[in-house]
């Protein structure tokens, strides 16, 4: 196999787990993709500090830019608008392949990014920055490509998801429900990105540009977070059969005066107790696409977690790793003998 060198910036939560991945399973992906990928360094602020994970101490640098050189393809987790965006940039324009779950950074700068890699033919992949685990912008983007999405609903904050369903379900007030989810580790330090709908609204501008192929800015996402909301207004909804869901909508309208476009909000709203979107509980994340042809789908999962943000990431590495190598086993879609068939022993039935 030829070997892709991968340059990783950051080794937090979801970093060190990409790492671990990359190493575990080398062998697997080689055979997938049909190129090696080779870990060529880790950047981080401190070489020194502990990480979640065992990895070779050589591994690890604090020249982000040098790595960001000598990489084929830069995988940034960093998080953050800078260092990140000047790092992204130069390793577009220097023709690397770039894969980030950065959703601050691709909501605020994602069309000028996007630009920097077209005009060099690269890809900027970046399926893990809205609803982490959950494969939700590739299948927009690529498998309702044809089709024509009308709407779009995302429980898209696992935190938020969390303290209203503590109110629904077990009936707490708001602080009781925001205590448990911050001792659980659920809510930020600052938990304002998130119970303000900074962060839903990060990822109603990524879903609304790929569902409606146009640019939002985040900043005509009209946002609302959960703040307001009272035990009291919970039961009401219960009562009038509905849950109260932060979504992150992105919808196709057409305007009193006719014109067609798009409109990307993100607020508490009422969802009827049998809408598949009213099952979704604890911190969980759910994305429901309307579409013409498809009619009715939901993705749903694992909005957050280092190792399940780490999965999306993986995947995104592996479809720009296919791009370098010229008919491998890689090529999405072809069927290779990676395992053997076993005989049906005991199966379950119940699922
Ligand atoms: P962490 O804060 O856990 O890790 C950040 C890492 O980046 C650390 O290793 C840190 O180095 C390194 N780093 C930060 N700034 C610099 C810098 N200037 N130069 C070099 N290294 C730097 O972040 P997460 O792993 O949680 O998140 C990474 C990205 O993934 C973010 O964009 C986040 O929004 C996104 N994301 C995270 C999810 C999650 O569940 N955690 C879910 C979905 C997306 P050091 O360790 O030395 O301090």
């Amino acid at each position: 196999y030829r070997d892709l060198r991968i340059g990783l910036l950051g080794c937090g939560s979801v970093g060190a787990q990409v790492a671990r991945l990359i190493l575990a399973h080398g062998d697997e992906l080689a055979a997938r993709i049909g190129a090696r990928l080779t870990l060529a360094g880790i950047a981080v602020r401190d070489v020194d500090a502990p990480r979640d994970v065992e990895l070779p101490r050589e591994l690890f640098t604090t020249d982000a830019e040098r790595l960001v050189q000598g990489s084929d393809i830069v995988i940034e987790l960093m998080g953050g608008i800078e260092p990140a965006r000047t790092l992204i940039t130069q390793a577009l324009q220097g023709g690397a392949d770039v894969v980030t779950a950065n959703k601050a950074l691709i909501a605020a700068h994602g069309p000028e990014l996007s630009e920097a890699a077209e005009q060099v033919g690269a890809q900027l992949s970046y399926e893990a920055a809205v609803a982490a685990a959950i494969p939700i912008l590739r299948p927009l983007r690529e498998s309702l490509a044809g089709d024509h999405i009308t709407r779009v609903l995302g429980i898209v904050n696992g935190s938020t998801n969390y303290i209203l369903d503590r109110m629904d379900r077990f009936g707490d007030s708001a602080e009781d429900a925001s205590r448990v989810a911050s001792e659980l580790g659920f809510l930020e330090a600052d938990p304002t990105l998130d119970v303000e709908g900074y962060d839903a609204a990060q990822k109603a501008t990524i879903l609304a540009s790929i569902a409606f192929h146009t640019e939002v800015p985040v900043d005509a996402v009209h946002r609302e977070g959960i703040t307001q909301i009272t035990a009291e207004q919970i039961d009401a909804a219960k009562s009038a059969g509905y849950v109260i869901k932060l979504l992150a909508i992105a919808e196709r309208l057409q305007a009193a005066d006719g014109t067609h476009g798009v409109s990307a909000r993100v607020y508490p709203a009422l969802i009827r107790r049998d809408h598949p979107l009213a099952a979704v509980h604890e911190g969980k994340n759910a994305v429901f696409v309307e579409a013409e042809a498809a009619g009715e789908l939901m993705f749903y999962g694992a909005g957050a977690g280092g190792a399940e943000t780490a999965s999306a990431v993986l995947g995104d590495l592996v479809s720009a790793a296919r791009r370098h190598v010229v008919g491998g086993p890689g090529i999405p879609g072809s069927l290779h003998a990676e395992l053997p068939i076993l005989p049906v022993g005991e199966v379950t039935t119940a699922y």
